[in-house]
């Protein structure tokens, strides 16, 4: 096919296709987060558009100083050698984006086996007055076979549950659910409209899942990983909970896979940057303009992070605006000690090995509570163990980390070290005291997951999309990758869409 000239003139205003005879433009697309999402949009993106043979100019906003936004890791004693996850940990065998990416980028899975190595029971549920249940590692046929006694087959039907919940939710990788432009729908589709719709607590009695087991084993996994008791979760995100299969970390970081996400996106990052305002243009392009007073125009923006919390204007107001949702303020405790925990705090006999994760549920006799209960915390765990060598001597460090629904302070680290320590050692450390480093962090660390049937829109405008509605369906780190690589399709798909009319107004204009 000849294009003439003067025709190609008479076809609407396009920034990516032009004349057979120049270089199509590329496509300016601007990327506001660097997170899971936002590196995953950059990543996908690039591929679909290379495959389409569509050129893409992808720059990436990012106020932070650091790619990976709630997955990041901060260094004990800041020493580069001794990093720790402050934000997502942990992601499974079935989260296939993070595990294609890590194989794709070379990146090796962290050793675990610290509980073996410390000699410490590795889990133990404790509900505020006991330890309800506490597993080893090495346990054998007859541990299994007291579980059994004591819960029945209830771990048999949740492991069916879990299995018939995820197999939906993976379909949502492929045709001819994904890409998805309604959440709402694809989550429907997929048949787990009914899950998300239920508390956790609904869900398992719906589905003859024992008292007993839902909430000294079940609760106590919605506790650590979204500091919520079944009451106040959905079903999916329950099931979600209970799906642990090859668990797995990057050694040295998982916000590695996404700092590769970018780098292979060949996208140009921005850090330490802001955009406060999105301005839609006549045109439809987007001006971006940063904190600092710079404009850019951009034909697409994908805003990749929780809109209440980007501080940005959006002007006009896009067709829809995403609600603004309760998020969990979860309070993080990094912290190093040469000492382990004291058996008598959790009242075991002195001597008696405290385990390496506690997590924690609340007692029989307590009414449901929408936060931590009389346990007061979430969960306390060892996540390494580190050469203390500031301290004199140096000496063996643990590297602990707790999840709280308020600051832990002094007299919390006195009770489970059964030692006094100070204020300052509580705020700032002491390399020779029992709290060697410290970190804290409040994060808002994820939705509320209450139950719900419908969620944000992806296209919020023509040109301007949307990753963070995934999380009141399933906040993980691969959900937010899913969900910016859903959107970076459908931005191909509308590419694509634009240059099959053009070639079809092309020909009707030659025909003419
Ligand atoms: C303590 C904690 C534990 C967790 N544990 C797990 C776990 O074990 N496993 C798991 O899978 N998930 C876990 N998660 C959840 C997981 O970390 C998140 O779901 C995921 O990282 C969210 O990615 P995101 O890209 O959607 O959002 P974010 O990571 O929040 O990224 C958004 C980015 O946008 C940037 N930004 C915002 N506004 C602007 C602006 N105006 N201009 C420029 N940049 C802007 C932010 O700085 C941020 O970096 C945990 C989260 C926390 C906090």
């Amino acid at each position: 096919m000849v294009r003439l000239h003067h025709l190609t003139v008479l076809l609407p205003f396009t920034t990516a296709l032009s004349r057979d005879d120049e270089a199509p433009t590329a496509k300016r697309v601007a990327i506001i987060g660097a997170g899971a999402s936002g590196s995953s949009a950059a990543y996908h993106l690039a591929l679909y558009a290379n495959e389409a043979a569509i050129p893409a100019n992808i720059t990436v906003f990012e106020r932070n100083s650091y790619i990976g936004g709630r997955t990041t890791t901060v260094n004990v004693w800041e020493n580069p050698s001794f990093p720790v996850e402050l934000g997502g940990s942990i992601f499974v065998e079935v989260n296939h984006i993070m595990v294609e990416a890590a194989k794709r980028f070379g990146l090796s899975p962290a050793s675990h086996n610290l509980a073996a190595q410390l000699e410490l029971p590795d889990l133990g549920v404790w509900n505020g007055q006991e330890f309800v249940l506490v597993t080893r590692q090495e346990d054998g046929w007859w541990d299994k076979a007291k579980l059994l006694w004591k819960y029945g087959a209830a771990p048999l039907w949740t492991n069916r549950l879990m299995k018939s919940a995820v197999g939906k939710f993976l379909t949502m990788y492929d045709e001819p659910v994904f890409p998805w432009k309604s959440l709402s729908e694809a989550v429907e589709k997929v048949g787990l409209l009914e899950t998300t719709g239920v508390t956790g607590e609904q869900f398992l009695k719906a589905n003859g899942i024992g008292d007993l087991f839902a909430q000294e084993i079940i609760q106590a996994s919605t506790r650590v990983n979204y500091a919520s008791n079944l009451g106040y979760i959905h079903g999916l995100e329950t099931m979600v909970c209970m799906a642990t299969k090859g668990a797995m970390q990057i050694k040295g970081g998982n916000w590695q896979i996404f700092a590769s996400m970018v780098n292979a996106s060949s996208a140009t990052p921005h850090l330490n940057t802001t955009v406060s305002t999105i301005s839609k243009q006549q045109d439809s392009t987007y001006h971006l303009t940063l904190q600092s007073g710079e404009t850019s125009t951009f034909d697409e923006v994908i805003l990749a992070a929780p809109l209440q919390y980007t501080d940005l204007t959006i002007s006009p107001a896009p067709k829809h605006t995403p609600d603004e949702i309760p998020y969990m303020k979860l309070y993080t405790t990094l912290f190093a000690s040469p000492h382990l925990l004291d058996p008598v705090a959790f009242n075991l006999a002195p001597g008696s090995p405290v385990p390496q994760y506690i997590l924690t549920t609340l007692p029989p006799t307590e009414s449901p509570v929408d936060n931590a209960g009389s346990p007061g915390f979430y969960s306390i765990s060892i996540h390494n163990v580190f050469p203390n060598s500031h301290s004199t001597p140096p000496r063996l460090n643990y590297v602990y980390k707790i999840f709280s629904p308020a600051r832990i302070d002094s007299s919390f680290l006195s009770k489970i070290f059964g030692r006094e320590i100070s204020d300052s050692e509580t705020e700032q450390g002491a390399v020779n005291g029992t709290i060697s480093w410290i970190h804290h962090k409040i994060w808002h660390s994820y939705p509320r997951e209450y139950p719900r049937v419908t969620f944000e829109e992806v296209v919020l405008d023509e040109g301007l999309w949307y990753t963070s509605g995934m999380e009141s369906f399933i906040s993980t780190m691969e959900t937010s990758a899913l969900s910016g690589k859903n959107v970076a399709r459908l931005v191909r798909d509308g590419w694509i869409g634009a240059r099959e009319s053009e070639k079809g107004g092309d020909l009707w204009v030659e025909e003419l």
